[in-house]
């Protein structure tokens, strides 16, 4: 059985979703007053249960996870996303520059909301196998399944997520009222009780001037979120001293491409993709003038830097090759069969037709996650660097413990923008979401160095881990939440 299948199985609520999807797609008929609204002016002043602002990634499954809960029946949801509505009736002939690592967690999650089988329809890319290395000496580490048929995560574009997710909320257009170009320009909260007609809930105000209340307001409007600004929660945020240049590459040749390829360089760590078994995603951090530079160059010198990167030992030293050669042979004198072999990326000879972007770089945190009648999720709450490929997959960790903390307090008949069960979501949350943002900030600042002491210490730590399979399972399955 398919390994995605099995989690998908086991994953708690996923059969009884897929029961309530066939149950309201045969009671459709039935007018539950959502549908029937038409336009805008109905829905003035109009109370909801749910709004989430914000048709990301995050908040689109967001919406379909709440829309697909058989305690949430009968709610009354409601998705804003400034942007157009983002439907693929086809999928383009060429990939997009904007992909990301899908962990078999998150996909379990797709599933269960029912966009994963309309992403394997589209185009989704497994690996089984991860490498990532020091460019400042020989030390390396590599990451597979033990059962190399089991997939280790999924390259999917952006859009084809967003995409997914969208079809699948046609069909749940009974449960999940959707506005698109509806950009909110203001939040207004519920005053204390003792303030004489004070409105108890959220008012949400569009550009276009409707004002909507809602019970319980989700905030997934991304990294600069308003909803986070105008609730007043405090974020420690600092913007890296690097940006992204992603773009998609074509391979010298045809290979089974099932690696995700990452080297730690001095100026940022540089990852390539699999997509197909001719084409990869890049995704290269570094300074923000390399990265400009690296825009402005013609496509051969783009290709020969990007080869370079991978392949060259430029920045190896004799000191900390000594030091890693000596420390290796004492590791292979206790742990003989330990560690793994290193493996050589393909070499690129083209980039795609779609143009080279680049994007600035920071790392963000909540303190809080919730208020009364506020929750955030996804960058909304917790922005990362992409070195690790776990921003997006925060958020939909934070998709599914959010919808699992409502649907339990709708079943309990409690009101879902009250404290306690949010409560319960900011510290579960932050419990899982912290440990991986300061580890994922420790490795990007260990890396950013080619001093020879930080050196010799950081490909001991590598070498090390490489020959210790049961810490690099504990690193596997952390990640792959
Ligand atoms: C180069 C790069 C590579 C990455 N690679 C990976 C990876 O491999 N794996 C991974 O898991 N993550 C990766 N990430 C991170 C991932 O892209 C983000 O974590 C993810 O996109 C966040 O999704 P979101 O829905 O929370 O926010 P966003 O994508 O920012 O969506 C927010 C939405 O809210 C809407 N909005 C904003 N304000 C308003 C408003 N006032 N009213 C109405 N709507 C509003 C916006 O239009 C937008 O659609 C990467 C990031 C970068 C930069």
């Amino acid at each position: 059985m398919h390994s995605l299948t099995k989690t998908a199985l086991s994953f708690k609520g996923i059969g009884r979703r897929c029961v309530a999807l066939n149950r309201f797609s045969e009671t459709r008929i039935i007018c539950r007053g959502l549908t029937c609204a038409a336009e805008h002016g109905e829905h003035e002043n109009e109370l909801y249960d749910v709004i989430i602002s914000g048709g990301g990634m995050v908040g689109t499954a967001m919406a379909c996870s709440l829309g697909l809960d058989p305690n949430l029946e009968g709610k009354k949801i409601l998705l804003l996303e400034a942007g157009n509505k983002k439907v693929m009736d086809k999928v383009p002939d060429a990939y997009s520059t904007r992909v990301s690592s899908i962990s078999p967690g998150s996909a379990t999650l797709l599933s269960g909301v029912g966009a994963w089988d309309h992403i394997m329809n589209m185009r989704c890319k497994p690996y089984q196998k991860m490498q990532v290395w020091d460019a400042c000496s020989d030390a390396l580490i590599t990451f597979d399944k033990e059962n190399l048929q089991d997939e280790m995560a999924y390259i999917v574009e952006n859009d084809i997520i967003v995409a997914a997710l969208t079809k699948q909320l046609e069909n749940l257009s009974d449960q999940v009222r959707v506005q698109y170009k509806s950009k909110v320009v203001k939040y207004t909260w519920p005053k204390s009780h003792q303030v004489a007609d004070a409105i108890p809930w959220v008012q949400v105000i569009l550009a276009n001037g409707q004002t909507l209340q809602t019970k319980l307001l989700i905030g997934a409007d991304g990294p600069n979120s308003m909803v986070r600004r105008e609730a007043g929660i405090p974020t420690v945020k600092w913007n890296y001293d690097q940006s992204a240049v992603v773009a998609v590459l074509h391979l010298s040749e045809p290979t089974e491409n099932n690696v995700a390829w990452q080297r730690f360089l001095p100026t940022g760590p540089i990852a390539m993709l699999p997509l197909s078994d001719t084409e990869s995603s890049l995704v290269w951090s570094t300074s923000h003038r390399h990265a400009e530079e690296l825009l402005q160059l013609d496509e051969e010198s783009f290709v020969d830097s990007i080869n370079t990167a991978f392949w060259s030992n430029e920045n190896h030293s004799e000191l900390v090759e000594t030091a890693g050669s000596l420390f290796r042979t004492a590791l292979s004198v206790l742990m003989p069969s330990a560690g793994s072999a290193r493996q050589l990326p393909p070499s690129v000879a083209g980039i795609g037709p779609k143009s080279r972007v680049m994007f600035p770089l920071g790392m963000g945190h909540a303190s809080e996650y919730i208020r009364h009648r506020v929750a955030l999720i996804g960058d909304a709450a917790h922005r990362v660097h992409p070195l690790a490929g776990q921003g997006a997959n925060l958020g939909f960790g934070d998709v599914a413990c959010l919808t699992q903390l409502l649907s339990q307090a709708a079943f309990n008949g409690k009101d879902l923008g009250a404290m306690q069960h949010l409560l319960e979501y900011e510290t579960e949350r932050q419990r899982h979401n912290l440990p991986m943002m300061a580890a994922i900030d420790l490795m990007k600042r260990l890396y950013s160095t080619n001093a020879a002491p930080m050196v010799v210490l950081r490909t001991f730590g590598l070498q090390a881990t490489n020959t210790l399979p049961a810490m690099k399972a504990q690193i596997m399955a952390f990640a792959s939440k």
